[in-house]
């Protein structure tokens, strides 16, 4: 059997923020405006840290106008909603994004559900779910991992997905439902698969896509898949790597890749399949906000 197909996740984010950078100009050249995304950090989780970063960095780059908000880990509850509210109100803000977890003392659900609907931009909001559920997609924000990773399934197997068996490992908000709910929309037979389910490896075994969100790792094993499946992988698991050196660690996903690598149609890797696309969807639903709060056609 042939090796599969890796599909490059960096190169087709790349692709997905080059287009989303012209389109971006041409907005500002037509109106003077920019899109404006605006990220909100509560604490110093280091990991946070860095998504906030690239985020603002990727934000940057598409010629957006960025603004980062760092508030200290004891900031009150009410503080984080006032800032939310601010931002809502704010003309020059189109996507708000408040990076999660929030510290415990602060009512996660309370802050998303503040966010206007029209600028939340990581699609968390009930009204972005409901709509999402609804199959009203095209009035929607939808959650940046699963819009990235149906893009990552288009760009390998065409426009057209219909009637192919789908698995989602993981029934999490923010990214096995939306994925399924994705899935359904281009008319596969979903199953969504979890802890509870029975027999996961011949659930797998009958799906022609296969799209992972665990978080263990390479717990999806190569021969539970078929032969010529599509692989989404969108686990991201650090685990000791002692062959790089003392201490040293790798990432991996939640399927282990090199047992499916060799009978697989095509699979992502990770690092470097879904994760680059998660903030290249993260700049579009931005750019998507902007456009739809300026009363725009949406696909200019
Ligand atoms: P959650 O922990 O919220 O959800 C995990 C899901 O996996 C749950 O639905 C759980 O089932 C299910 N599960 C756990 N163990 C098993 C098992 N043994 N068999 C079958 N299903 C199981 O994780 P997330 O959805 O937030 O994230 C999943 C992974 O994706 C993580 O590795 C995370 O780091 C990664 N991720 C990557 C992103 C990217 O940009 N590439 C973005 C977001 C997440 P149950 O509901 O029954 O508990």
């Amino acid at each position: 059997m042939p090796q599969a197909q890796i599909i490059d996740g960096k190169e087709i984010a790349n692709s997905v923020r080059d287009d989303i950078t012209h389109r971006a100009a041409q907005l500002l050249e037509a109106t003077g405006k920019r899109p404006g995304l605006a990220v909100v950090l509560v604490g110093e989780d280091p990991a946070s840290q860095v998504y906030v970063r690239n985020k603002d960095r990727a934000a940057e780059a598409c010629g957006f106008h960025s603004v980062k908000h760092t508030l200290a880990a004891d900031t009150s509850e009410a503080d984080v909603l006032a800032l939310v509210s601010q931002l809502n109100e704010d003309e020059e803000i189109h996507g708000i994004l408040v990076q999660l977890p929030l510290p415990g003392h602060i009512d996660e659900s309370k802050v998303l559900r503040l966010i206007r609907p029209e600028k939340d931009v990581d699609g968390f909001h009930p009204v972005n779910v409901g709509l999402l559920t609804a199959g009203e997609r095209a009035s929607a924000l939808v959650p940046c991992t699963p819009a990235g990773s149906l893009v990552l399934l288009k760009r390998t197997l065409g426009d057209t997905l219909s009637g192919l068996n789908a698995v989602v490992v993981g029934r999490s908000n923010i990214v096995g439902k939306p994925m399924a709910s994705l899935l359904l929309q281009e008319s596969c037979t979903v199953t969504i698969a979890h802890s509870r389910t029975k027999d996961l490896p011949a659930i797998v075994k009958a799906a022609d896509i296969v799209v992972a969100a665990v978080g263990r790792p390479e717990m999806v094993k190569g021969d539970w898949i078929k032969p010529g499946a599509t692989v989404i992988d969108v686990g991201i698991n650090r685990i000791p790597a002692p062959e790089k050196g003392e201490g040293k660690t790798r990432l991996v996903g939640d399927v282990a890749f090199d047992q499916a690598v060799d009978h697989v149609g095509a699979i992502t890797p990770v690092p470097g399949g879904v994760g680059p696309m998660t903030i290249a969807m993260l700049m579009a639903n931005t750019l998507t906000a902007a456009r739809r709060l300026m009363n725009l056609p949406e696909d200019q």
